[in-house]
């Protein structure tokens, strides 16, 4: 078993040919001057050189890794760790993850609220109850108890349906006829049931026997002479409040509580949070007149030639090219997007990038153009309406939807509050709550309380998309790596760093190595 790493006859950036040994599973720190290689030694040669190593030493066909780090001037290091390097910058770029993501929040969710939570109507709190056709016709129905009523369904949805094997024996001419008849074929409406007033629960059972979908059915009752049209359903569960309309979803599946899947994902911004729109700043500068290009969008190679077929137009109506644009009357909006002769419009130019969207140069220039808004249907959550009808706690507060609201600090007073009644407290809930309970309040003690769940991961500082990454190793409970911080005490309070070196600790613990590059006193102190 090896002691140490061992780093022979590193030439980059300023070190000389430094030969170097870096205990294993300790605390090590890393300090000089600025510009004394610091971060030559940890990250340039160390951690890009591990990287490298580490990621070549995989078959050539899983060899998928595309930020494979170029070869570094050293002699030797041994052994090769998988290494984690958190340095100051935040390279997110993507647009999808967020916090919630990183920190793993997203799948543990996804899991706890799948496995323990409950449906609610969303509206009133209470449970869905199924739909009995029966119970609807209550009030419909006349409390006489002789009267019988015919069940009809049109002669498509009949031969559509269970009740198409056999035919029936009555059939009405049409919904307007008032009149039921021997069997017809050519008749508008078939009879699939009939019932009496005194038995109106069987109609339940018989409907459902014979009708094999939600369709629209007709009551009709010799003795009203009046046909009722219903909207039969099947198979569902509805909130009984009156006047609600909130419907239970088809199925409870673990799909429905991730945004990473058709079902899951908010119908509106397909998972991203987010609806992008073309942003007006970006395609008109209107401090600036027309002729002096003050129409950006008409700068760019692929529409200049409309350049002068707009000023044309705008000749023509006497709209000003000298004057700013934010001047122009409201008539030269409506022209500018909607075109007119041969100037074709922004919309037919949106229309135009949208079909070319599966070249990657269009979808950039699309991406440059748009901006991002918080999605109003999902507010942000990025989740199905099925987020919103789940819920954890007897009282109906706490749904998927409403968690992913919140901030990490708010999550865990509300989830740690031992008084907060689970809907469904097994152990095996419990041990679920108790993970997600860990992971927030690891993140509260580093400083990350005030991060909001949804914050993307790319308007994260620096320090806290570090800090963040930190969480996110300390929740894989992995073994073996080598993990490598640049200044994690940055913008740190004395509480929050006591909080960082216990999750250095849990790390050396769980077998790994740390390395920091560190200024700060009580860090360095704190080392091995
Ligand atoms: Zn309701
Ligand atoms: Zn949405």
């Amino acid at each position: 078993m090896d002691e140490y790493i061992k780093v022979k006859g590193a030439r980059v950036n300023n070190l000389k040919n430094v030969s170097y040994k870096i205990p294993l599973n300790k605390l090590t720190c890393i300090m000089g001057l600025s510009g004394s290689g610091k971060t030559s030694l940890a990250f340039h040669t160390l951690y890009n050189e591990s990287k490298r190593r580490f990621l070549n030493s995989f078959p050539t066909y899983l060899k998928f890794f595309s930020d494979r780090p170029a070869a570094v001037d050293v002699d030797e290091i041994k052994p090769v760790l998988p290494v984690f390097g958190l340095p100051q910058i935040n390279p997110v770029v993507g647009a999808r993850s967020n916090v919630s993501d990183i920190m793993h929040l997203t799948e543990l969710f996804q899991n706890h609220f799948y496995h323990y939570s409950e449906e609610l109507c969303p509206l009133h709190k209470i449970e869905f109850k199924p739909y009995y056709l029966s119970n609807y016709l209550q009030t419909i129905v006349s409390a006489d108890g002789a009267e019988v009523y015919h069940v009809l369904i049109k002669a498509d949805d009949f031969l559509n349906s269970l009740a198409g094997q056999v035919l029936p024996t009555r059939s009405m001419k049409s919904s307007r006829a008032r009149k039921i008849l021997e069997f017809d074929k050519s008749h508008e409406l078939w009879e699939v049931a009939r019932f009496k007033q005194k038995h109106l629960s069987s109609i339940d059972e018989k409907l459902n026997d014979v009708i094999s979908q939600n369709l629209q059915i007709y009551l009709y009752s010799i003795r009203l002479n009046k046909v009722i049209p219903v909207h039969y359903k099947k198979n569902q569960f509805y909130c009984e409040v009156a006047g609600c309309d909130e419907q239970k979803v088809p199925s409870r599946s673990a799909l429905n509580f991730s945004p990473y899947n058709a079902i899951g994902a908010c119908d509106e911004c397909g998972g991203f949070g987010e609806v992008l729109s073309y942003d007006i700043a970006k395609l008109v500068d209107q401090e600036k007149s027309i002729c002096e290009d003050g129409v950006l969008f008409l700068n760019y190679k692929r529409f200049l030639s409309q350049k002068d077929e707009l000023i044309k137009v705008l000749k023509k109506k006497k709209i000003s090219l000298t004057d700013p644009i934010k001047k122009l009357p409201k008539a030269f909006w409506k022209i500018l997007y909607e075109g007119e002769d041969k100037y074709t419009g922004f919309d037919s130019y949106f229309r135009y990038l949208e079909r070319k969207k599966y070249k990657m140069h269009v979808r950039i220039f699309i991406r440059n153009i748009q901006k991002g808004e918080a999605c109003t249907s999902c507010a942000g959550t990025r989740l199905s309406y099925a987020a919103n009808q789940f819920f954890i706690d007897t009282s109906g507060d706490i749904s998927l939807a409403w968690a992913m609201g919140q901030s990490v600090q708010s999550l865990y007073t509300v989830l740690g509050d031992p008084s907060i009644n689970l809907k469904r407290a097994t152990n095996e809930s419990k041990k679920s709550l108790k993970k997600i309970l860990e992971i927030l309040k690891a993140a509260i003690a580093i400083g990350l309380g005030h991060l909001h769940v949804l914050r993307k991961a790319k308007s994260l500082s620096a320090g806290e998309y570090q800090r963040l990454l930190l969480i996110k190793y300390l929740s894989y409970e992995g073994t073996g790596a080598l993990f490598i911080f640049d200044e994690p005490s940055l913008g740190l309070g004395q509480k929050e760093l006591k909080g960082i070196l216990a999750s250095f600790k849990k790390l050396i613990e769980n077998k790994n190595s740390v390395i920091l590059i560190e200024h700060n006193i009580n860090l360095i102190k704190a080392a091995d």
